[in-house]
């Protein structure tokens, strides 16, 4: 989430002040890519809402797929996954066996302060995040998210870790992974309960204040790339 975003000198705005939910939604690591990506789809699809992704096209289809696989697999519902994910069966038992209080597709968030709040509390809820397994043991929690695309660096874990420090006062170190299904490879981070304001501050609070920059000013250019392809705003005059 290091892209800058060009934006029009706004009024300072007081990030503790509860934000309008309606113009300025809880920011979770994708909605904050999309609105780096470009402010004009973000805007059209979480803010006038006029338009939807259905995430229809062959790459997403199969990232739900098998998201559901291991989800379903991890609860219990199944005893395998399906023949079309068995190659990833020894990264799923893995995951089964790890010790500790483990949950999967969990659901957290937290306020401007890093406090929990709940994770539909629209009005206070500034991060937002669902981590796809988390396993919490003693003072560590480790957190995995399953990949479906190109390996690449990623500020995600850090997101999801700033809800985990708060719904887990005994945490003191998250541990996190992102394992790349297509590559059987792992990124590891590890960050620390001390760091989360930091990392908050550094990462996330300048995306969350250019968002609602934008929903002051109403300014939400449309920033024309390669991925335009693929967008939802089909009548954008870059879609093509
Ligand atoms: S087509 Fe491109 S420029 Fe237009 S809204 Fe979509 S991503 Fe933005």
């Amino acid at each position: 989430m290091s892209r800058q975003i060009e934006t029009p000198p706004a009024e300072a705005v007081d990030y503790q002040e509860p934000f309008d939910a309606d113009k300025v939604p809880p920011l979770s690591f994708s909605t904050g890519n999309l609105f780096q990506q470009c402010p004009h789809q973000y805007y059209r699809l979480k803010v006038a809402k006029d338009v939807k992704d259905d995430f229809s096209h062959p790459a997403a289809l199969w990232g739900k797929r098998v998201h559901k696989a291991l989800e379903d697999f991890l609860l219990g519902v199944t005893k395998e996954l399906p023949d079309e994910f068995k190659q990833f069966s020894h990264y799923a038992h893995r995951l089964k066996q790890m010790e500790g209080d483990r949950f999967v597709e969990r659901k957290m968030a937290v306020d401007a302060s890093l406090k929990p709040v709940d994770f539909f509390d629209n009005r206070r809820a500034r991060y937002r995040a669902i981590v796809d397994y988390l396993v919490i043991k003693g003072d560590t929690a480790y957190q995995i998210d399953h990949k479906t695309g190109k390996v690449k660096p990623s500020d995600q874990l850090a997101m999801s870790a700033l809800p985990i420090f708060a719904k887990y006062p005994r945490v003191q170190q998250v541990k996190g992974a992102l394992y790349w299904l297509k590559h059987d490879t792992y990124t590891k981070y590890e960050y620390k309960r001390e760091e989360a304001p930091a990392m908050e501050s550094k990462l996330f609070r300048p995306v969350i204040t250019a968002v609602r920059n934008a929903a002051e000013t109403g300014y939400w250019p449309r920033q024309p790339s390669a991925l335009c392809a693929y967008c939802p705003v089909k009548d954008c005059e870059y879609h093509r």
